[in-house]
């Protein structure tokens, strides 16, 4: 059993899309174990973020992050990592396959709907940022 870390984007909550993203999830047989809405502030985003420091996107992508609220979540199953990411379709919603997340809801390359953690050590990290093993449902 596997888990990672999948964040609907500000742009994602605006699109009132929480619903149709956690649909995909559930009918996929990924298992949520932690979620809630936040809102970041821009030192949070850069922490989150802080591979990517050197990107020339990074400010934007900063920014964006912040500009409203979040839902953050756990999920769980097997091979979950990769499986999200298929959901989720590629970086660049032009290139993503038909049907995935990004290509369905995505209107730019920054503004991409959903984050997904892409290896075991980046979904350690990532769950850890946002939430504690008392608020991580082992069910
Ligand atoms: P994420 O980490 O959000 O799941 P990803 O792993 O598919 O997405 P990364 O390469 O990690 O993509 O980039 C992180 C995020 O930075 C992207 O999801 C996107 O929001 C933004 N981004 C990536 N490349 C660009 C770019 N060339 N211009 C603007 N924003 C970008
Ligand atoms: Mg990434």
């Amino acid at each position: 059993m596997e888990r990672t870390l999948s964040i609907i984007k500000p742009d994602g909550v605006a699109k009132n899309v929480i619903g149709e993203v956690v649909k995909r999830f559930e009918t996929n047989g990924i298992k949520i174990v932690a979620m809630k809405m936040i809102q970041l502030s821009k030192h949070q985003a850069q922490g989150f973020y802080a591979v990517h420091k050197e990107r020339p996107f990074f400010n934007s992508l900063t920014n964006f992050m912040t500009s409203g609220p979040i839902v953050v979540m756990v999920l769980e199953g097997e091979d979950v990592i990769a499986k999200n990411r298929e959901l989720m379709g590629a970086t660049n919603f032009k290139e993503a396959k038909e049907g995935t997340i990004r290509r369905e809801y995505a209107t730019d390359i920054e503004k991409n709907v959903v984050h997904g953690s892409d290896a075991p050590e980046t979904a350690a990290f990532e769950i850890k940022y946002f939430f504690n093993d008392l608020e991580i449902q082992n069910r």
